[in-house]
């Protein structure tokens, strides 16, 4: 179907860090409005609004699409070889900001939605969510979907559109990790000479003697720590793909040979700042009076942000301050889901190859509110444009136009999948 409607959408800054996206939420309701589905616009909490729209064909099912319409800002300008809001094509690619991320998928869907709409084949009913500040974190989410919640009832969940993986393979995934990151600090009165380092404190060695109790050999010390975790059945481990020359080159290190299992099963404990005394140039000999350090925990499901906390708490220091920046629950569709089953025969159908299954992403998204607040236990993402170097928040971000095509066409075979569901 016609990329000029795609084209159109780019050229709209939707930079929501810039606090721009009003008019890319206005484009959506009269799109989906001009091919008969019912949109607006909801103004809510958030900076820029949401836009929620519904398509009912009298089916048993229904299906939410998740999408967003804000882009990250593009900056450094100069590294872009061609204007970010002026879609460019060249030797089969498109450039322009968003077009991977996220809004090739948001409209490569709808067209394939519009297309069986027209065609009378379409016999699973949708709900559409289009967030407009998913770049800055969706703040509010939970507010939203709890204000919202009878309007976006629904059996399945489409996330916002995994593309292709590293080894080119259309990429499925089943949940998201979960993440608790804190803050502790720890302080003495003032600064003093190290001469006295016999008989004060340091809160340098404190908190690296602290942190350093966090961890042994790759394993986190936390009591209770590893009783959830839903380790990988042998069936999940085996339908992930993963390129290890391609992680290797991506992050510029070796990587050990189970890296795929080990970036979706473990759960981490990782020092994500740390900083106590003086750093600047030469020698100063000074107990520091201060010392503090970052944490961040990437969990899995079925670990619970709140007892990981408690669990930490019990442990640190008495007299060091602690500051709770997040907490996010993990959360995993199950591979014998109808979302999964569906998802996986419509890529195979659409690729001729076996797509790769993450049973959850490494990263952290809120799929786990979705589920909670919407009471919907099949949530998943896929049927997106991208590939693993879509350049996505950089610059010179952009997608093949054959993936484009190609995810109208999973899209077309998931909702045909889904219309059969016994
Ligand atoms: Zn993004």
């Amino acid at each position: 179907m016609e990329k000029g409607d795609l084209y159109e959408f780019l050229k709209i800054d939707t930079t929501s860090a810039k606090g721009k996206g009003e008019e890319g939420a206005k484009f959506l309701v009269d799109y989906m409005t001009d091919h008969g589905i019912e949109a607006r616009l909801i103004r809510h909490k958030a900076v820029n609004p949401y836009v929620v729209g519904e398509l009912n064909v009298g089916a048993e099912r229904t299906l939410l699409v998740y999408n967003h319409y804000d882009v990250q800002p593009v900056e450094p300008l100069d590294k872009w070889n061609t204007d970010p809001f002026n879609p460019t094509e060249k030797e089969g690619k498109i450039y322009a900001r968003g077009v991977a991320d996220d809004k090739g998928s948001l409209i490569a869907r709808l067209q394939s939605i519009f297309e069986l709409k027209k065609e009378g084949k379409l016999k699973v009913n949708l709900k559409f969510i289009y967030e407009g500040v998913e770049e800055i974190g969706s703040p509010n989410i939970e507010d939203f979907l709890e204000d919202y919640k009878d309007q976006l009832r629904s059996d399945y969940v489409l996330w916002e559109g995994a593309g292709r993986g590293p080894d080119n393979s259309p990429e499925i995934v089943l949940g998201v990790k979960g993440l608790l990151y804190v803050e502790v600090r720890d302080k003495t009165p003032k600064d003093l000479h190290s001469m006295y380092a016999p008989i004060v404190r340091n809160p340098a060695w404190e908190l690296v003697n602290f942190l350093n109790s966090l961890r042994s050999d790759g394993k986190v010390n936390l009591k209770g720590f590893y009783d959830r975790v839903r380790w990988l059945t042998e069936e999940e481990a085996r339908l992930m793909k993963g390129v290890k020359q391609e992680m290797e080159s991506s992050l510029s290190q070796s990587v050990p040979e189970n890296f795929m299992r080990k970036l979706v099963e473990e759960p981490t404990c990782n020092i994500a700042g740390l900083y106590a005394g003086y750093i600047g140039e030469g020698s100063k000999t000074v107990i520091p009076s201060y010392a503090f350090a970052k944490i961040d925990f990437r969990l899995v499901p079925d670990q619970d942000p709140e007892e990981v906390l408690k669990s930490l708490l019990s442990v640190i220091p008495q007299q060091f301050e602690v500051k709770v920046w997040g907490k996010v629950k993990p959360y995993r569709t199950s591979l014998k889901s109808e979302i999964a089953s569906a998802l996986i025969s419509s890529a195979r159908r659409t690729y001729n190859v076996d797509p790769s299954v993450l049973p959850n992403s490494p990263g952290t998204g809120p799929m786990e509110a979705f589920a909670r607040i919407l009471n919907n236990n099949q949530i998943a993402d896929g049927v997106g444009v991208d590939n693993s170097s879509s350049n996505i928040h950089s610059f010179n971000e952009w997608i093949h136009v054959e993936d484009y095509l190609l995810a109208q066409r999973w899209m077309r075979e998931l909702l045909l999948e889904l219309g059969n569901m016994p």
